[in-house]
């Protein structure tokens, strides 16, 4: 479209403005989410138990919710979980880098009391359920960084489905 198509005639209401946007930020993960991010470079979950309630975060943010104290034992979780829920995504958008339609979930880590957002993969859509036990799949070992993008999915173990008394506190 030229600007001159994008130009409403004189006096009609303007009903749409396109504007390019930038934002540059530096992130400061802190000491637990550093842990967190250093075990995804070494292609393992880290999390962080709480020493009053027992509750492991992963991403632990530093300290217990619940309980409002600093959580300082590391916890390794295990590779594999369960989709507590998931969203099949259908709607083409900018920036899409996955090819549509692919799968949302929330994963609950084997040995955590927190669930992660995962994409999943190695599946038709028409398949993930609630219950769904999965294991993450990640990128080659010279390719790991202290980021989210050293997991490359999760995709289905072939285990039987968890049973939803254990994972329905975390949807
Ligand atoms: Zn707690």
């Amino acid at each position: 479209m030229t600007m001159a198509e994008q130009t409403p005639e004189a006096g009609a209401p303007v009903t749409t403005l396109a504007t390019p946007i930038r934002l540059d930020f530096d992130f400061t993960p802190g000491i637990a989410q550093s842990v967190f991010l250093r075990g995804l470079e070494q292609g393992r979950f880290m999390g962080q138990r709480c020493a009053v309630c027992g509750k492991v975060y992963v991403p632990s943010r530093g300290s217990c919710p619940t309980d409002g104290v600093p959580t300082t034992e590391d916890v390794e979780l295990a590779n594999v979980g369960t989709v507590t829920t998931y969203c099949v995504v259908n709607v083409p958008f900018a920036g899409q880098s996955i090819e549509i339609p692919y799968i949302c979930a929330q994963i609950l880590l084997d040995g955590a009391n927190l669930s992660f957002m995962g994409l999943i993969q190695e599946i038709p859509t028409e398949d993930i359920r609630m219950g769904m036990r999965v294991e993450a799949v990640w990128v080659d070992d010279d390719q790991l960084t202290p980021s989210l993008a050293s997991v490359k999915y999760f995709r289905p173990t072939g285990e039987p489905d968890a049973d939803y008394e254990t994972y329905k506190e975390y949807l």
